[in-house]
């Protein structure tokens, strides 16, 4: 049986506990994981810690950090095989889709190196003339990173590159599912060269582990990736020590199809949009929201495409669709089209698990035009299930889009360029995608608003968040201090 590790502090530890890891796609446990608990979290928060202090980093020139990040962005494509099969082994996400995210983290990494010396400062042409004002950039100091079981390497990475690219340090809690790639990637990391301690990777459960993270006083910005629900504590912890927070959460996204669409290329975007990844996705576009003038033809040929999807091992590089990553989410799904079904929402396609071994569930479509009150309309299943609305109007279309309480993605599939203007104002989300879905990129930011979080990851903002804004204030004039009295 495989045994991994935690590192801590530039060092390699078994963690206070083990725990055993399943393979989704067989259900038999394949591997040891260390648990962290509080013990371990102290010792990683601290490490971060005398790393932040210490001159080895906090002396660092910004280029110099930013070479260490090329190097680390070499080392994850010059490794990409073997994280992507951890990745595919421990989660049950098919090696097709690991080994092409994986090979892309690597730019996320090369994006913010090369963005490490152009965080810049700036001077103000202040109201006093006796006085010079600069705005220094700092780091905001020590980062605690929650991250969820699904993409771990990728949503790491938009946390630990612009983290680091700003100088800060990071203690990076892997999810207790699937944290094979993670414990991996920590062996990587300590091979480019980062002075011990500016990056702890640990795992371990929400109770014991992460939440005596997100509590900790020492930390002082947590960047949390998870579920809205387990977004509630992390705030309420880090509420303990006010430290500021960036929340990544779940999605009920919308897919809006209007009638004059290249309805082959939506099909396989939708397909795309809720079937890749088993549909585990928070961006999934888990709401299809399909013109009534071609709703028939539109569901035939998606039902069609839906069940010629290849559903097989995760590592076979012919697989579509494989299991899920526990077992818990097949119940989460057969709970909410029970309750769907019970609202008038009717089963066009799937709807119950493979009888096989391992957490396998099809996918599936659900029309809900005559159950607008169906569950499975504003819960997210994290699974391959869609539902599916109709409209008349354009007007219409967006207000079933907006009727939601999360807010991260939204597609919209028109030829008509004023229309799709016109969505793309109207939509509220993060993100909008027109003839096109599930595309991302370093350059881009990415995150949501209401359930679906605050905050962005991607992009040049990103850096600056993981940043201060020190004001320091120089008098130029030799002359005595005027008044004491009065503010100047
Ligand atoms: P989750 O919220 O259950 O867990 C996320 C992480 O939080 C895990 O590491 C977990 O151990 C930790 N955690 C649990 N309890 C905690 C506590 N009390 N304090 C601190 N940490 C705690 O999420 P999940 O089920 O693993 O992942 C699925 C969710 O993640 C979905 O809602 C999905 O939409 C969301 N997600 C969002 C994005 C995004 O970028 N917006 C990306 C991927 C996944």
């Amino acid at each position: 049986m495989q045994q991994f590790q935690q590192y801590i502090g530039g060092g390699f530890s078994d963690g206070s506990a083990r725990f055993e890891s399943r393979d989704p796609a067989t259900g038999s446990v394949w591997a040891m994981m260390p648990e962290a608990k509080s013990a371990d979290v102290n010792a990683a928060v601290d490490a971060a810690e005398a790393a932040f202090l210490a001159p080895e980093w906090a002396g660092m020139t910004a280029t110099a950090r930013g070479k260490l990040l090329y190097r680390l962005a070499d080392l994850v494509a010059e490794n990409a095989q073997i994280l992507a099969q951890l990745e595919t082994r421990d989660t049950g996400k098919i090696i097709r889709e690991t080994s092409a995210q994986i090979a892309y983290v690597a730019e996320y990494y090369r994006y913010y190196a090369g963005l490490a010396d152009k965080i810049e400062g700036a001077h103000l042409p202040i109201d006093k003339p006796d006085m010079e004002v600069w705005l220094r950039r700092e780091p905001v100091g020590i980062v605690a990173a929650v991250v969820p079981w699904n993409s771990q390497l990728f949503l790491s990475a938009v946390k630990i590159a612009p983290a680091l690219a700003a100088g800060c340090t990071v203690v990076l809690k892997a999810s207790e599912d699937g944290p094979a790639p993670m414990l991996e990637f920590a062996r990587i990391f300590d091979q480019a060269g980062f002075p011990a301690g500016v990056l702890n990777v640990i795992t371990g459960f929400g109770p014991e582990c992460g939440a005596v993270l997100t509590s900790h006083p020492k930390v002082d910005h947590v960047a949390f990736t998870g579920g809205p629900d387990t977004a509630r504590h992390v705030v309420r912890n880090s509420a303990e020590n006010l430290a500021s927070t960036s929340l990544e959460l779940g999605g009920k996204s919308p897919f809006i199809v209007f009638e004059d669409a290249d309805i082959e290329s939506a099909v396989n975007a939708q397909i795309s949009g809720i079937f890749a990844a088993s549909g585990q996705s928070c961006v999934a576009g888990s709401r299809l929201i399909i013109s009534n003038k071609i709703k028939d033809a539109f569901l035939t040929r998606l039902t069609e495409k839906a069940e010629s999807v290849v559903i097989g091992s995760p590592d076979d590089m012919a697989t579509e669709v494989g299991p899920l990553c526990t077992e818990g989410q097949i119940r989460t799904a057969v709970d909410l089209i029970a309750a769907s079904d019970a609202a008038g929402a009717k089963v066009i396609t799937g709807g119950a698990p493979l009888d096989r071994d391992g957490n396998y569930f099809p996918p599936t479509v659900i029309d809900c035009s005559e159950a607008p009150n169906a569950p499975c309309l504003t819960n997210e299943f994290f699974g391959p299930v869609l539902s599916v609305l109709s409209f008349d109007s354009e007007a219409e279309a967006l207000q079933l889009a907006n009727d939601t309480k999360f807010g991260l993605a939204s597609g919209v599939f028109t030829k008509d360029l004023t229309r799709a203007h016109r969505m793309m104002r109207g939509l509220r989300a993060g993100i909008v995608w027109v003839n096109t879905y599930r595309a991302v990129s370093p350059i881009a930011p990415f995150g949501g608003h209401g359930l679906s979080g605050y905050g962005r990851e991607g992009g040049l903002q990103s850096a600056l968040d993981y940043t201060k804004v020190k004001a320091v204030w120089l008098r130029t004039s030799d002359d005595p201090i005027p008044d004491p009295f009065v503010m100047r």
